[in-house]
């Protein structure tokens, strides 16, 4: 069992902020910026590849919920979406969860400016495109 769920068990403490029968939203400990929210399905997904639809659809829909309540609350310019997949990823917990992370001027929060457009020929684009095309069938 992961911690999550035994913060949805009541077993241990957390800030919940929103609940309905399929979902719970609570204050996220490290508080990247003020405001931290984690968006958390109660039935145990471990990740993004495993979640089924009725799930993700509520999901989105949680988070834009609580997305408003927080750009109310806080006054937001901005507020990022994250999900990690895997280890590799940043995963650390592995009960799937959406991280709602909000936006302040001249905030801490590292958004690595990466941009690789060069490295990639109109080619590469088309290979990459028709093996994800490929994949879905
Ligand atoms: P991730 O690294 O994407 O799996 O995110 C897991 C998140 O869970 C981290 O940001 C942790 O700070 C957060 N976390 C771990 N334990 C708790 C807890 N007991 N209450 C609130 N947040 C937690």
């Amino acid at each position: 069992m992961t911690i999550f769920e035994r913060i949805i068990n009541r077993e241990i403490p957390s800030n919940i902020v929103y609940e309905d029968d399929y979902t719970i939203a609570f204050l996220d400990l490290s508080q990247v910026t003020k405001g931290h929210t984690l968006v958390v399905p109660k039935k145990a997904f471990p990740d993004l590849f495993s979640l089924d639809d009725e799930t993700s659809a509520h999901l989105l829909k949680v988070c834009v919920l609580v997305a408003t309540a927080l750009k109310k609350a806080f006054n937001l310019e901005g507020l990022n979406l994250v999900n990690n997949n895997g280890t590799i990823a940043g995963q650390s917990v592995f009960h799937f969860h959406i991280h709602l992370i909000p936006r302040y001027p001249n905030d801490d929060y590292l958004m690595v400016g990466v941009n690789h457009q060069s490295k990639y020929t109109e080619y590469d684009l088309n290979q990459i495109k028709q093996a994800i095309i490929e994949a879905q069938s």
